[in-house]
């Protein structure tokens, strides 16, 4: 009798119609793959939050085990780079949308979407960054490379208070950037203080149709809100800065001018963590291990049981979830 766990199990009925449980599986019916891993800890990013409400087609196959990321232990591998034991992290490759996912406690996975958990980090400080703080540091390195560097000016962040942008925020204070943060929770201005922002603005003053141009008020920004919010971003940047795009919160449109680019030199940094090269994905994790204070990853994560997915899943897409949420297996 093989060992049974416990998982998150998203269904369809015939009219298409989609139910999610929690149920008990065995690892005969996890999918193929060449290295099986015990998940010590997983979180709620926004996309999980999609699949488990339905409310976009992140899941393309059914039914699956949801959950994109995940940090554990190797319990048996057939490929070269992993053996019994070894820890690892995993982020994306269509895991929890086309590949069962991070919401059991055991994962079958190819071991070419694996990376080793950085030196001196946990699996639930891995899975405090997890997919939207690796996607943070994506969004920053991206911005380095286009010579964005401290001395150019402020940065603005929006969806601050957000996973994406509490990490974005921190890694950026860390690194000496001015940060401005952008959010439409105003009571949260001291979190994002303590976090390394220097200034708060209200969303609101980014959220509705955007000029074509707009005083330059930034050298450069990380996006998580996508839409007018972006069209705005885009607006008010310097001349020659960059945007580093990562995020939809608000919308997947982008309601905008082409005057940015055109008169100002400004560049749009497209951000994928999914597809993204494996050179690129231990960049993000080595940097992670050092341009992000542990202190301030305990401050902008909280832990929860894997039973409080389900309710996680909603808060999330309704904009309530503040930082990160870690799940204990
Ligand atoms: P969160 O829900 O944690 O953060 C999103 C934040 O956006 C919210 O906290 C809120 O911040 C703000 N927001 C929400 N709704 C609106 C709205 N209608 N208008 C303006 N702002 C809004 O999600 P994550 O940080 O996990 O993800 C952020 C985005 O990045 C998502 O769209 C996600 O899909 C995307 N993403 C993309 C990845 C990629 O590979 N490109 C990888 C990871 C995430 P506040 O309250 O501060 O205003």
């Amino acid at each position: 009798m093989p060992d049974r766990f416990k998982a998150v199990l998203i269904s369809r009925d015939e009219d298409k119609k989609q139910s999610v449980d929690i149920v008990t599986l065995s690892e005969d019916d996890l999918m193929e793959g060449d290295v099986t891993v015990r998940v010590e800890a997983t979180t709620v990013n926004y996309k999980d939050g999609l699949a488990i409400t339905g409310k976009a087609p992140v899941v393309r196959r059914f039914p699956l085990i949801p959950g994109i990321d995940f940090a554990g232990t190797v319990l048996r591998s057939s490929h070269d780079d992993w053996k019994e034991g070894d820890a690892v992290v995993l982020n994306g490759w269509g895991v929890g949308e086309t590949h069962h996912g991070a919401y059991a406690e055991r994962a079958r996975v190819s071991g070419d979407w694996l990376v080793p958990l950085p030196e001196g980090m946990s699996a639930h400080e891995a899975m405090a960054i997890g997919t939207a703080g690796y996607t943070a540091m994506l969004c920053v390195m991206a911005l380095e490379r286009h010579g964005i560097d401290p001395d150019r000016g402020p940065v603005v962040v929006t969806g601050a208070a957000g996973g994406v942008g509490s990490v974005a925020v921190a890694v950026l204070g860390k690194l000496g950037y001015e940060v401005i943060a952008s959010t439409g929770r105003p009571h949260e201005a001291g979190y994002l203080k303590d976090l390394g922002a220097a200034e708060i603005i209200d969303r609101d003053e980014l959220s509705g149709p955007a000029k074509s141009l707009g005083r330059e008020r930034w050298a450069g920004g990380v996006d998580a809100v996508g839409s007018h919010t972006l069209a705005n971003v885009l607006s008010m940047t310097a001349y020659g800065g960059a945007v580093a795009a990562c995020g939809l919160a608000q919308g997947m449109d982008l309601p905008g001018s082409v005057a940015p680019f055109i008169l100002r030199g400004v560049s749009l940094l497209g951000i994928d963590s999914v597809m993204a090269p494996k050179a690129l994905r231990l960049e993000a994790w080595r940097r992670l291990a050092t341009d992000l204070d542990r202190d301030k990853l305990a401050a902008l994560s909280t832990t929860m049981p894997f039973d409080a997915i389900l309710n996680a899943a909603n808060d999330i897409v309704a904009g309530k979830v503040r930082g990160r949420l870690v799940v204990e297996m």
